[in-house]
This record gives structure tokens, sequence and C-alpha cells, in this order.
């Protein structure tokens, strides 16, 4: 392959002409949709995408064959060019994004945010056309094509084609006579307007799931309007997690409570207060789970069944007992393990004394002791062990 690889994200257009297969296959993708009258009347009034849906989602993203056939055959060829016999093609127009933050009680029992947004509307007026007489002129600056082009010879097989849009007509090819110019939008063809738009947040909607307004983005002129979407962005909850519908619960009891039973009144996404409270003689271990059905997240668009809500039980033991308690206890709790040694073997084994220790920051201090090691032993052999290899077998 030559240099440079095209960049994605500018409109400067890199190939060489001995040609680059991914090129002609954009290009074979639309010439197969300019000839193909069905797909074309597909393409002229919804978009590339409506197309791409239409055929199943196959084809290579963010292909315009209107593009890809500029970019070889100049700009002049199809969109936006003055007096084109065919007429014009109808763009869609893009899509609005917004995040929308929810709670998880939002998302537990349901509801519904008023937004405020400004977007353009076409000028009523002169019905988007920017003239009083609805006649427009030809840019003289691009020549109507609304994109100014300058190729540039790189190397000998490779040429630069740099588009972009032209000031004088903000790329739109079209130019309008200053007295025809409509009074309502000073000849912009659309006027900003306020919406306030009510998005319903449904019961077990889940993270980054999309509410999708049709048509109600930004208008322009030729333009299929796009679509406004909230993607649901879920808030953290500082005492409950999600996980698909089921929901999890911390809670840390004492040791106790752990073996004597305990209670706890948990108040729920809806402010509903559950009690909860083990079982008589029931024993809770550290680190066990208990699950209540039907009190977890309810499902989307199926509110009236719900996931589980799990608990996770931490128990916090105490850190040391006087003898006494200790005597009370083992009276109470099962016996310890008899030894099977005699007193005389014991006398025989050797003594040991155990200390606390922080066993992550040991681990970390001993993957930090190795890491330098290996390090130091590429230092001493700059050859490499193979070639101590080599030399021992010498
Ligand atoms: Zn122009
Ligand atoms: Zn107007």
């Amino acid at each position: 392959m030559f240099g440079r690889a095209p960049k994605k994200s500018d409109n400067t257009k890199y190939y060489d002409k001995g040609g680059d297969p991914e090129k002609f296959k954009e290009l074979a993708q639309a010439y197969e949709v300019l000839s193909d009258p069905e797909k074309r009347e597909i393409y002229d009034q919804y978009g590339e995408d409506a197309l791409k849906e239409g055929m199943g989602g196959g084809g290579g993203g963010g292909v315009d064959p209107f593009d890809i056939f500029s970019s070889f055959f100049g700009p002049s060829f199809g969109g936006g060019g003055g007096g084109s016999s065919r007429g014009r093609r109808q763009r869609r127009g893009e899509d609005v994004v917004h995040p929308l933050k929810a709670s998880l009680e939002d998302l537990y029992n349901g509801t519904s945010k008023k937004l405020s947004l400004s977007r353009s509307v076409l000028c009523s007026k002169c019905k988007g056309k920017g003239s009083k007489s609805g006649a427009s002129m030809r840019c003289p600056g691009c020549q109507g094509s609304g994109m100014k082009v300058t190729i540039r010879q790189l190397g000998p097989s490779m040429i630069q084609q740099m588009q972009q849009a032209c000031n004088d007509c903000k790329g739109t090819g079209e130019s309008i006579n200053d007295k025809d110019r409509c009074p309502g939008c000073k000849g912009e063809k659309v006027l900003q307007e306020k919406k306030v738009l009510e998005v319903h947040v449904e019961k077990g909607m889940q993270h980054n799931q999309k509410i999708t307004f049709p048509g109600e983005a930004d208008e322009a002129p030729d333009t299929v309007t796009g679509d406004i979407v909230f993607v649901v962005q879920q808030k953290e909850h500082p005492k409950f997690k999600r996980k698909g519908d089921d929901l999890f619960y911390e809670h840390t009891i004492s040791l106790t409570e752990a073996l004597c039973g305990f209670q706890l009144v948990l108040t729920h996404l809806d402010n509903r207060q559950l009690l909860i409270k083990s079982n008589p003689g029931e024993i809770v271990k550290p680190d066990s789970f208990k699950a209540i059905s039907d009190e977890g997240m309810p499902m989307y668009q199926r509110p009236f069944m719900k996931g589980k809500l799990y608990i996770h039980f931490t128990v916090e033991f105490p850190d040391s007992l006087a003898p006494d308690q200790c005597k009370a206890l083992e009276a109470v709790l099962p016996p310890k393990p008899a030894s099977k040694l005699t007193d005389m073997e014991l006398d025989e084994c050797e003594e040991t004394t155990m200390h606390d220790v922080n066993m992550e920051e040991e681990m970390r201090r001993k993957a930090h002791a190795a890491a330098q090691e290996a390090y130091d032993e590429d230092d001493e052999m700059p050859g490499g062990g193979a070639q101590r290899v080599q030399c021992a077998q010498q």
C-alpha cells in the first residue's frame, strides 16, 4: 500500500490512481444504487440510511453514492447542482442525540420529563425558499455546486483532492438577490424555535435505551427531517445496584445478628418499607446472598413482572473476646475439635507466632519486586538468553 491512509474525519480524500480496492467497492455500491430505479427513489427521498435498512443493514458505512461520483467526476455531478433536470434529491437531516439522566427511582416508577429544546424550522413566510419571489440564483463563487475543490499532486502516483463548503453561499450553491430576500428569515430559510418535548421514561427502561421522536430534529430545505433521540443514562444509586432486571442491596450485620437473628427495614425505590428478617434459629453466613422474588426492577413493557432483589450480607466480627466471654460461648456453641495429640507430643512441637497481614498489599509488593528483578536481568544480558545458550554449546 502507499504511504498515507485516508483520514475519516476530514473532507480530504486520498487515493492513488492505481486503484484502491476499498474505493472501488464503494463505487460499485454507489453504481448499484444509482442504476436501480427503485433503490434510487428510496435514496432520493429518504437518504442512505433508509436504503441500508431496506437492504437489511448491508453495505459499508457512510457511503454516499453522490459524494463518491463527485469525487471521481467532479463536484458538478449530482447533489445541490443548479437546474439539473432530474430534480433535487432529498437529503436526510442529521439525528440529534441528547443524553437523558434518569435515577433508579425514575426507571423503577416511570416518569415524564419536559425538556425545552431549540431547533431550526423552515420559515413559514417563504416556505424555506429564502426569497420573496421563491427564486434563487446560482452562487457565483462555486457555480452552484456548494463546494470548492482543489487538486494537488502529492507524488508520482497520488493526487490529493480537497473539498470545502463554499464560503459565499455556506454550501447551499445558491445566492439570493438582496432586494428579494425574505423579511421573515432574512434569506436564511430557517428560524430558531423553542420546543418543549415531553419525554416518557417508562418503567424498566435500561441504561443506554433510546427514546426517539421521529422527524423532530432541525428542519432544512429539501431535507427529510431527522429524529431527536434521547439516550437514557442511569445514575448511580447510593443503596441499590442494578443488573438487568435484578437489584442488589448491600447489608452489614453484627456477629450476634448473624447468629441470633436480624431484622431490617428496607426503603424500596417507590418508598415502600419492606420488613426483612431471618427465620427463627437461622444463621446468616458471611458473604452470603438471599433473594426476594418480585422486588427487583419492573420489566420494560411488562411492568407487572419484576426481577429479584438480592441482599448481600457482610458479617462484622468482634476484634477480641475476654476469657470469660470465650467460656460462655464455648458453653453454648458446638465443641471445639478434640486434639489428637497427647500433651507430651505437643510439647515436642515448635512454637510459632502469627501476625496480622494485609494480603492485598503483600501481593502488590511481591509483584513489584518480581518486575524489578526481570528488568535488572534484562540489563545484565544485552544479547538475550538465546545467545547465551549458543555460547554454551560451542
Ligand atoms: Zn457558493
Ligand atoms: Zn423566510
